[in-house]
């Protein structure tokens, strides 16, 4: 287990988006946690949103007072591909779990329990990746209470899959989702909701001035910001969908011949699928001039992407939450997403973006015709989604929602 590098964060840089109320909320939280240890353990330090939303609480959570670390599990490639295996069983899809592959998960998880030194009164596993440490966790601390954070989308899972994660979830003491619709089936006794947010403070989200912005313009040549542009920014995974995008990008440049896409992504340290579908979605690009590419940019050229986007989609077949959805409205881009998981508790449908159904390309993109034909349409949903995150997908939102399960959990 290995501890990442943190970002400066205090709970003063979020006054202007909470209001005091919020602050003074956040404060009496942290104060009945004031004299308990928190650690959350998940498994990886970049790429996705679980490693988003770790980076901003934990700093926030302590100097709010709270003693709260985070630690990422230790694995090799073998493990990593046993749980993206488990990850895309739940989300409805994978190859029969086999012994074997319960075996490396278990041995994983165990040895990465069995290295956790110090002695904390909540343990929050995030995902199933580290959800094997529980028995090991429960011996070394047997007072501390678990609670299991899962950000998966599982409207459908594959049952052997469904069954294997909740022999575990049976056992926290505690279990948080996404969306209601998660909460019923996977085995655990007690459960909330909590939907995540985004940090309107972290490089990604901040506004930017004009000097930086065209820096982060100019990195992105030859892409023109002269010229109608949508994007994608996901993890290359079956699950995003991004030929489906390639579609309805396709579909729209009928209509709108200079139209370009950029399709971004990050590779997280636990995906083992990312270049294989990398891969794959740059050879079916390679052809076109106006479908850019990209990995692994930097926070803030993705802020700026998804700031001077015209459009910006989310074609997911499933999706936990989605944060890079509320990423883009926050920046008053509207957004044409498909009606799974996290992203109809954020796309209001012709209010702030379109939800298209998640197998009809075409209805995407004729949805992205038309807001590219329609300004005001665009500046109009763009001025609602900025409000729409401000109200309920902002960090000091999530943090109270979060602190008062972790109190309600300690009792
Ligand atoms: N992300 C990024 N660069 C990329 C692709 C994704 O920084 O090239 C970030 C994105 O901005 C968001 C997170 O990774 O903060 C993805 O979170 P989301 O909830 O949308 O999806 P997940 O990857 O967790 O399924």
């Amino acid at each position: 287990m290995h501890a990442p590098s943190l970002p400066d964060r205090t709970l003063e840089a979020y006054a202007d988006v909470a209001g005091p109320d919020r602050l003074e909320r956040l404060r009496s939280l942290a104060e009945a946690l004031s004299d308990r240890r928190i650690l959350h353990v998940n498994s990886t330090a970049t790429g996705g949103g679980v490693a988003e939303l770790l980076r901003s609480i934990v700093p926030v959570c302590n100097d709010l007072g709270i003693d709260t670390d985070w630690l990422v599990m230790d694995a090799t490639d073998d493990f990593f591909a046993v749980t993206k295996a488990i990850h895309n069983g739940l989300q409805g899809d994978g190859p029969p779990l086999t012994e074997g592959m319960k075996a490396t998960y278990r041995s994983v998880t165990e040895r990465n329990a069995a290295e956790l030194e110090g002695e904390y009164d909540l343990v929050v596993i995030h995902d199933p990746q580290p959800l094997g440490m529980l028995d090991r966790l429960a011996e070394a601390m047997p007072d501390a209470a678990i609670v299991w954070r899962c950000h998966v989308d599982l409207t459908d899972p594959l049952e052997e899959y469904r069954a294997f994660v909740a022999e575990y979830a049976s056992r926290v003491d505690h279990a948080i989702f996404s969306r209601t619709a998660y909460a019923g089936d996977v085995g655990a006794l007690t459960t909330s909701v909590v939907y995540p947010s985004i940090d309107p403070v972290a490089e990604k989200n901040r506004s930017l001035d004009e000097t930086a912005e065209a820096a982060e313009r100019d990195r992105l040549d030859p892409l023109s910001f002269d010229r109608p542009l949508v994007a994608q920014i996901s993890r290359f995974d079956p699950w995003k969908d991004q030929f489906g995008t390639l579609e309805a990008y396709r579909r729209a440049s009928d209509t709108v011949p200079d139209l370009q896409l950029a399709l971004v992504g990050a590779m997280a340290g636990d995906d083992p699928e990312g270049m294989a579908v990398y891969e794959r979605v740059a050879e079916e690009a390679v052809d076109d001039q106006n479908v850019h590419v990209l990995t692994d940019l930097p926070d803030a050229t993705v802020n700026v992407l998804q700031r001077r986007s015209d459009v910006v989609v989310q074609k997911s077949l499933r999706e936990g939450f989605g944060l890079v959805v509320s990423e883009a409205l926050w920046k008053r881009t509207p957004v044409v997403g498909s009606n799974v998981g996290g992203i109809p508790l954020q796309i209001v449908d012709g209010e702030n973006g379109y939800l298209v159904d998640p197998n009809d390309a075409s209805s995407a993109g004729d949805r992205i015709v038309s807001l590219l034909e329609n300004e005001r349409r665009r500046t109009r949903f763009g001025a609602n989604g900025r409000e729409s995150v401000r109200e309920r997908f902002l960090l000091p939102r999530q943090l109270a929602d979060l602190l008062e399960v972790l109190v309600g959990t300690l009792g």
